[in-house]
């Protein structure tokens, strides 16, 4: 038998798996404060910056979600872990240039990212012509409507950028099906202040698509309150990783 080139180093596993320990008993301490079952939040892993040894470490732990911000990064270390026999669920989660649409459909099967109708556009097109599945999608949410920032914008009428017309597009695009929003606290803001304002966004959107019921919102530092929010699925790097050296 060949030897996998990846090979989990028993003191990063005990190291990741402490870490998985403390994260999942806040998810479970923040769903019984909230009154929700621990298993109505899906964590999801962002192991940007982290090698694929550990994507496939925390796979083996029992980590069925995982989220990367950098195509560049996220497509070698996806073949990487594949190669070595794991299948996690890869979410993108970075901000998305249209000209890498092509890669990310090859290897994601979520993107929560989407916040334009031209990129929505694109991203169609390339899961049409790549996938055998269709790519689901997260529209994200800009929570406090700086356009400067990623993320679509509720209750403006832009054609392109705004919260109706993006999650039209998505929708309407054949190749992806629009399961739900995707939001980050603004830096600044109190956490249950933006993710009050988010799960008012997110129940007018399942108004118009009753099928878009993912609600991916908090991170590290907020997942608590994200949870007490409603959140589907939480985002969770440095609790779980270790900090991460500063990239800007
Ligand atoms: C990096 C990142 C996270 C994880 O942040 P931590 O504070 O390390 O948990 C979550 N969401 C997005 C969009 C990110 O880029």
């Amino acid at each position: 038998m060949t030897e996998s080139p990846l090979t989990v180093r028993p003191e990063r596993r005990t190291e990741l798996a402490a870490g998985l320990a403390r994260v999942r008993s806040r998810i479970a301490d923040a769903c019984a404060a909230a009154g929700r079952s621990p298993d109505s939040v899906t964590l999801v892993a962002v192991t940007k910056t982290y090698p694929a040894v550990d994507v496939l470490a925390l796979a083996e732990l029992g980590v069925r979600d995982v989220g990367e911000n950098r195509d560049q990064e996220a497509a070698p270390k996806a073949a990487a872990v594949a190669a070595a026999g794991a299948a996690p669920r890869w979410h993108f989660i970075g901000q998305l240039q249209r000209n890498k649409a092509r890669s990310v459909v090859r290897y994601a099967d979520v993107v929560q990212s989407v916040d334009s109708v031209r990129l929505a556009a694109a991203l169609g097109t390339a899961a049409t012509a790549a996938r055998d599945r269709p790519l689901d999608v997260l529209v994200q949410v800009s929570i406090d409507g700086d356009a400067a920032r990623g993320g679509a914008l509720p209750g403006l009428a832009d054609p392109d950028r705004g919260l109706d017309p993006v999650a039209a597009a998505v929708a309407g695009a054949d190749g992806l099906r629009l399961a739900g929003l995707m939001a980050v606290a603004p830096l600044g803001w109190e956490p249950d202040r933006a993710f009050a304002r988010l799960a008012e966004v997110a129940a007018r959107l399942r108004g118009d698509h009753p099928g878009a019921t993912v609600l991916s919102a908090g991170m590290s530092g907020d997942l608590e309150s994200a949870v007490a929010h409603g959140a589907t699925h939480v985002r969770v790097g440095s609790a779980l990783l270790g900090m991460r050296p500063t990239l800007g």
